[in-house]
């Protein structure tokens, strides 16, 4: 944190491209509200960047000087949420949540809270100045500020110029910050990958020299960041990454994947770019283990059943439990990874047609589709399951009758009068 209150570099409306237009207007009702009241109301992190860069944001958050307090008393509709560091809700109509936060700096030594897994530099309610707020986030690139007051975009920490050159720059010494929270690490990459911007040179470094450090980070914000990764179709593309920067292993497990996952990743983030459907959890973790598992599997005459199961299990079993991962979600992914099995070892098995109609097997098929795709694989074995999964969702063919099927019956007609004229009589 720096000792003198920095002078912020100021943009001001003429010079930059952000127009309230873009704004979401409840987000803009409560920055004025706020304003109104004489307090100091800003927008905020991922939406800043994202509205300098053209982008559509996914959130507009609010920064205030105001105290929780304070603003409860300005809004009807708001609740205050979080134990250790208290933000303000506001709520529009049924959807919409307006989020506003009151300034916070990092935290001194004594006022971390035990338990590491808590806090990364700033959950504690140690209120702050702008400035201070903006140096204890995570990048320069994500701690710009748009002041309602007079529109323009207010730049403590040199993120205006890295958003210009493309870089993901850390605030502060990058080796402290990642210690203070490893995740970091992995947002790091997230951003690169998003952005498609650059890791500036002592970013990088610290990866390589604090990759280890992640396997002590929280489990479940890791998992929290690797769904992200996936809702924005860049996991391949980051988990490749982070293997290389070997911050993959130490973040999964002992977890490592080989060229073939990595592609199915990537074709599973081309699906999500086509359908517009985020994939689900359990099928992204039978995903990660499908090459391991079907190496595992047996391939002898009788590709029991039973074994596949128990090979599930044994890859699924300690990672659901590392990351917590309900009974629900690591079922989805064991019976996603069986039909893989089944599929793979061809057709004509006992239990077929049942496994064709259950409801599972779409997604079956598709994970197998963009598994074989992934690793030039046996495309006609895929086609051919499709063909017979079409099959068999289709109703049965009904029995030929004149109403329904003219061609056939009249076609049937003189030959049964050939046989025996009286029969039709
Ligand atoms: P997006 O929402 O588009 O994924 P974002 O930048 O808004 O991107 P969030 O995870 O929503 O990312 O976090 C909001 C802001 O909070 C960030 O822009 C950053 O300023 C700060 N932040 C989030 N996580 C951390 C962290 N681990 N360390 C420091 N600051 C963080
Ligand atoms: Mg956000």
């Amino acid at each position: 944190m720096p000792l003198e209150e920095p002078k912020p570099r100021i943009l001001p409306r003429a010079e930059h491209a952000v127009s309230r237009k873009q704004i979401d207007s409840d987000s803009l009702k409560v920055l004025y509200r706020l304003n109104r009241n004489g307090h100091k109301a800003y927008l905020v992190g991922g939406c800043v960047r994202d509205l300098l860069l053209g982008r559509q944001p996914k959130d507009f958050d609010v920064s205030t000087d105001a105290t929780p307090g304070q603003v409860r008393k300005l809004f009807r509709n708001c609740f205050l949420v979080g134990r250790r560091f208290r933000l303000a809700h506001i709520r529009f109509g049924k959807d919409n949540l307006v989020e506003v936060a009151t300034f916070r700096r990092q935290p001194e030594e004594g006022e971390l809270p035990e338990d590491p897994a808590d806090h990364f530099g700033f959950v504690e309610n140690v209120f702050g100045s702008p400035a201070e707020d903006a140096f204890r986030r995570d990048f320069t690139i994500n701690a710009l500020y748009y002041d309602i007051n007079d529109f323009s975009v207010i730049d403590f920490v040199g993120g205006l110029e890295d958003l210009d050159a493309g870089v993901i720059r850390v605030i502060g010494d990058p080796q402290v910050r990642f210690s203070e929270d490893p995740v970091r690490m992995l947002r790091a990459l997230e951003f690169s990958a998003r952005l498609d911007f650059t890791l500036d040179d002592a970013t990088r470094e610290a990866i390589y020299q604090r990759a280890p450090l992640i396997a002590e980070a929280s489990p479940a914000r890791v998992r929290d960041e690797l769904m992200e990764l996936f809702r924005h179709k860049v996991g391949g593309e980051v988990l490749r990454v982070a293997q290389e920067v070997e911050l993959l292993e130490p973040m999964l497990a002992g977890y490592r994947a080989d060229e073939a996952t990595f592609k199915l990743l990537d074709n599973i983030d081309r699906r999500t770019r086509e359908t517009g459907k985020t994939p689900q959890e359990g099928f992204l973790l039978a995903a990660l283990f499908v090459e391991a598992f079907v190496s595992r599997c047996p391939t002898d005459q009788d590709h029991h059943i039973g074994d596949a199961l128990r090979i599930a299990n044994q890859l699924l079993t300690p990672h659901c439990a590392h990351f917590r991962i309900s009974h629900g979600t690591r079922h989805i992914a064991r019976e996603l990874l069986v039909g893989i099995f089944r599929l793979q070892r061809g057709p004509g098995f006992k239990g077929e047609r049942r496994f064709l109609r259950h409801p599972q097997t779409p997604q079956v098929m598709e994970l197998f589709a963009l598994w074989q795709e992934s690793r030039d694989g046996d495309r006609e074995l895929a086609e051919s399951w499709q063909e017979r999964l079409a099959a068999v969702q289709q109703p049965p063919p009904q029995q030929p009758s004149e109403k329904s099927s003219p061609r056939r019956s009249r076609r049937r007609k003189p030959r049964r009068r050939q046989r025996s004229p009286k029969a039709t009589s």
